[in-house]
């Protein structure tokens, strides 16, 4: 039959309900009454591809607020993102077009600006999180079917985890903290996405706060190094304290490299993208040679300067999707996606070449740095850190045959 006056689209709203063997409750019959009345939404509240357009409207000012602290000077990314908002703003965003471009903004924002890694790292969670789940978001089945309440409590669940971890990231500050706290618990009790929207509106003001916060602490810490005139005693103080962030913010101060922490999320990462696009990851460690003598002829803080010149150099020379981190003291790790390890190799013997162009400058004297690496490429089933392991013992090799040469392992 078909139902068009209100009770009767009760009526057989409730005889499916007994028919699917679905128990009497309200949530159920929210859920089978606008596949009866023909509808996309319950009465009263926004259709779904309103909702979809505020959700994200909301998404991309998100986006656009946490864009400060990624920096604006590489501008690929730049002009992906202003695309990818300007296709967010649509009124009649296409849910699953913006999935492959959040994709691809995803990817690229993976090797983006290197600092600030904490916001990033954050709006990455987020990003997959909404990856994930951006299914339930488009105008497929799942709305018509009317199973929009189940895709909107994945969606809710989904946020209120972006929030808990943005939440878990500033503990420090506590205002924020509870800001975020209790939007965390509004979006538990959300029943429906037009309950979230406003919300997340609120996440986006409190994030673009936070990278705000964020920048002017770095800048704040990095002037006052800077500032000849702190004393001593200071000094320590403001190293305990990078040396803090940069636990917090994955990245070793001095090279402005991953540091341990940083590698392993990067390593994890670039190990699962290259699994699911099945390409060659190649992963190169590299040990500076005699810098021992370096530090012994030149003193301690010009080898500082030597470490940071490599990392500048290794920085200018790799492609902008390849990851440098620092390893351990003298010793840099270098992930090459969609690298083969012939490639791999090459890579690392023009970086070679670069540092005898680019040499390093200790006051008037020239000083040429090289470097022993192994590159090894992630084989089948092999875990990141077995990859790296190998190209350590390539690397251990090189030096035993000479020193100044890339083995692959
Ligand atoms: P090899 O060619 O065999 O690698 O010799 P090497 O002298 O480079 O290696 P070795 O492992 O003997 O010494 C590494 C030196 O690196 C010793 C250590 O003092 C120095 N080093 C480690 N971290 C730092 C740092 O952050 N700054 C400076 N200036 N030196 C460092
Ligand atoms: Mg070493
Ligand atoms: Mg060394």
């Amino acid at each position: 039959m078909t139902a068009n006056k209100p009770f009767e689209i009760g009526g057989e709203t409730l005889s499916q309900i007994t028919a699917s063997k679905m128990a009497p409750r309200p949530l159920n019959y929210q859920a089978i009454y606008p596949q009866v009345a023909g509808v996309a939404g319950v009465s009263g509240e926004l259709s779904a591809p309103a909702l979809t357009a505020a959700f994200f409207q909301q998404m991309a000012r998100l986006i656009e607020y946490t864009l400060p602290a990624l920096g604006t000077d590489d501008d690929r990314f730049n002009e992906q993102t202003q695309a990818l908002l300007k296709a967010m703003r649509q009124p009649d965003a296409d849910a699953l077009a913006l999935k492959l471009m959040l994709g691809s903004f995803n990817d690229r924002l993976s090797f983006a600006a290197e600092d600030q890694a904490e916001i990033r790292v954050t709006l990455l969670k987020l990003l997959h999180l909404i990856i994930e789940n951006i299914g339930e978001l488009s105008l497929d089945d799942r709305w018509l079917k009317g199973r929009a309440l189940e895709a909107q409590e994945e969606m809710r669940q989904v946020l209120a985890t972006f929030i808990e971890r943005l939440s878990q990231m500033t503990e420090s500050t506590s205002a924020y903290h509870g800001k975020l706290e209790e939007n965390a618990r509004l979006i538990e009790q959300a029943k429906t996405l037009a309950e979230i929207t406003p919300v997340l509106k609120e996440v986006a003001g409190a994030t673009r706060t936070m990278a705000h916060d964020c920048l002017s602490a770095r800048d704040e810490l990095r002037g006052m190094r800077e500032n000849a005139l702190v004393t001593e005693a200071e000094l320590v103080q403001l190293h305990q304290e990078l040396d803090r962030l940069s636990a917090q913010t994955r990245h070793d101060p001095l090279t402005g490299a991953l540091n341990r922490k940083g590698l392993e999320e990067a390593v994890d990462r670039e190990v699962s993208s290259v699994r699911r696009k099945d390409t060659p990851l190649s992963m190169a460690l590299l040990d500076i040679d005699n810098f021992k003598v370096l530090n012994d002829r030149l003193g301690h803080a010009t080898g500082d300067q030597a470490l940071a010149h490599l990392a500048t150099v290794t920085r200018a020379v790799m492609r902008p999707q390849d990851t440098l981190a620092r390893y351990g003291g003298e010793e840099f790790v270098i992930l090459m996606p969609d690298t083969p390890l012939h490639n791999g190799v090459e890579a690392m013997s023009r970086l070679q070449r670069e540092l005898t162009q680019r040499f390093f400058l200790a006051g008037t004297e020239k000083v040429l740095i090289t470097f022993s690496a192994g590159v090894a490429q992630l084989a089948a089933n092999e875990t990141g850190q077995s990859a790296i392991k190998r190209a350590d013992q390539a690397m251990y090799l090189a030096k035993r045959s000479g020193k100044n040469r890339v083995l692959g392992a």
